[in-house]
């Protein structure tokens, strides 16, 4: 019992990227606190997001290394590709990764309850062993609550044979490599995802409602990106939608609004993400949800209920691993460090683990001039070092937004081999409100593709602010 009645400080509902670090922490910080995970611990990121993506990106990789090796005078013998090997090995790594997020929790002195939770009112909590009612199930009570539930991939094509396809959950424990997949979305995951099928050997098509892939991106970087999968035999057809999906035979058959039937061992659905807010019992306990299902919170990701927090993806700000972790930092320095910390969400730099990687921190031009900025674009697009001798036709770009005015570098977007590994630094330097002079004057590392960044000095391309929006 804390010193307020309650069994706990502080309750956490569910154990992934934000949970976890939230739990850890603010029982480091002396509170007493319990977590509950109804499923893994690690949740999306460690079991069936980020890292195992992320290995089986390495595996899709070795394909074109070992084709570009010719070029540098190896000769690679006849490669065998084995899914059930590496499903195995990636499994054995979620497994222990899962361990030590259970570890560190304990370690920390967290209460665990490996079950689903949910509230009873906005301070007990029902804690339901699976199969049982939630009127059957224990409760317990803390003085405040802690959301972090995050999503869940979405079915909701509106048309008749979704069940009939897999999402990213599945596609990480397919038994058969699939000879032939689609992919529905235009999304990171449904890119990433196309990568890996076709690297890994398979015919792979990616369907897609809109005219362009990666909503939201820098356009430089989609135009790079769809010209890319297009030169390596990924097929895109874009501006389409399913209009139905069956089993067919041993395989799936999806049939587009123009009327084109494709087969394919697979069909995935990368469509979006739903929130997991159904049956938490928000309702009784008076949390408010927007208008897209996620749990509202203020600036210090507080719900409308006083006692009740949320973070990570249950909050739809944005949907990354670090920001879920940064997130919960930030509660836990407000609740129990005694120093109030709002999460920062600007100047946020992520990666989309395609081949090659797209990295990209800041505003797009077309996000900048709507934001009223008169800009100066900076551009380069060349070919990899590498590929003067592998032969690969593939090209690399790097583009710099700047304010006009100021000379402040706005958005930084690259597409090429380790985008990821280079817009992290480059986020660094923006974060600190770095300006296009002070990357000009930092000397290159040579011979780098990075180097580009600190080189761009042809005349740049400029664009006017949207004229409403001026300042
Ligand atoms: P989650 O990690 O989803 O954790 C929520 C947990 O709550 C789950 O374990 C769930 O079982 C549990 N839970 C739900 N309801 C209950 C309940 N009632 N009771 C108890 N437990 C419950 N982000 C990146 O930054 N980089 C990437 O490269 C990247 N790749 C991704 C690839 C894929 C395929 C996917 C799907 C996501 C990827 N993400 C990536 C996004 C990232 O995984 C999420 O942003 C992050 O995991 C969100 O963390 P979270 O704590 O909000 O929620």
């Amino acid at each position: 019992m804390t010193k307020h009645g309650f069994d706990f400080d502080l309750f956490v509902i569910g154990g992934g990227s934000g949970g976890v670090r939230a739990a850890r922490i603010s029982a480091q910080m002396g509170a007493r606190v319990a977590i509950a995970e109804q499923d893994r611990f690690g949740g999306t990121c460690v079991i069936r997001g980020c890292i195992p993506k992320k290995l089986l990106v390495y595996a899709s990789a070795f394909a074109e290394e070992f084709e570009d090796a010719a070029g540098f005078g190896w000769t690679v013998g006849e490669s065998v590709f084995d899914w059930p090997t590496l499903i195995a090995n990636k499994d054995t790594e979620i497994a222990r990764l899962e361990k030590i997020y259970h570890k560190v929790l304990a370690d920390a002195g967290v209460e665990i309850f490996p079950v689903r939770a949910s509230l009873k009112d906005a301070h007990t909590i029902y804690l339901t062993n699976e199969g049982s009612l939630a009127n059957e199930s224990k409760t317990v009570t803390a003085e405040t609550i802690l959301i972090a539930t995050g999503g869940r991939p979405s079915r909701d094509t509106g048309v008749p044979g979704a069940e009939c396809c897999i999402t990213s959950d599945q596609a990480f424990h397919l038994e058969k490599f699939p000879e032939d997949i689609v992919i529905a979305g235009g999304g990171y995951i449904a890119l990433e995802f196309a990568h890996i099928f076709h690297g890994l050997g398979a015919k792979v098509s990616v369907i897609h409602r809109g005219p362009k892939i990666l909503r939201g991106f820098d356009t430089d970087l989609s135009d790079s990106l769809q010209v890319s999968m297009e030169n390596k035999g990924i097929r895109l057809i874009l501006n389409q939608t399913f209009a139905s999906c069956e089993v067919w035979g041993s395989k799936v058959r999806a049939v587009t609004r123009s009327g084109e039937a494709l087969l394919a061992d697979q069909v995935m659905l990368a469509i979006g993400r739903h929130p997991n807010t159904k049956g938490l019992g928000l309702e009784q306990a008076g949390v408010k949800l927007s208008p897209r299902g996620h749990i509202e919170v203020d600036a210090y990701s507080r719900s409308s209920v006083a006692n009740i927090y949320a973070v990570g993806d249950i909050t739809g700000r944005k949907e990354l691993t670090p920001i879920a972790i940064h997130e919960a930092m930030c509660f836990a320095k407000t609740l129990y460090g005694g120093t109030p910390a709002s999460p920062d969400h600007e100047l946020v730099a992520t990666a989309v683990f395609t081949r090659p990687e797209i990295g990209t921190v800041g505003l797009s031009e077309q996000e900048a001039v709507e934001a009223g900025h008169d800009i100066e674009i900076y551009k380069s697009s060349f070919r990899p070092l590498k590929h003067t001798l592998s032969g690969r036709d593939e090209r690399a770009m790097m583009k710099l937004v700047v304010d006009a005015k100021t000379g402040t570098v706005l958005g930084c977007h690259i597409f090429g081999p380790d985008a990821g590994e280079m817009v992290q630094l480059a986020a660094i330097s923006m974060k600190m409100g770095a300006t296009k002079a002070q990357f000009d004057a930092t000397v290159a590392v040579h011979p780098t593709m990075a180097e580009e960044l600190v080189t761009m000095h042809a005349k740049p391309v400029l664009r006017a602010a949207t004229k409403a929006q001026r300042y």
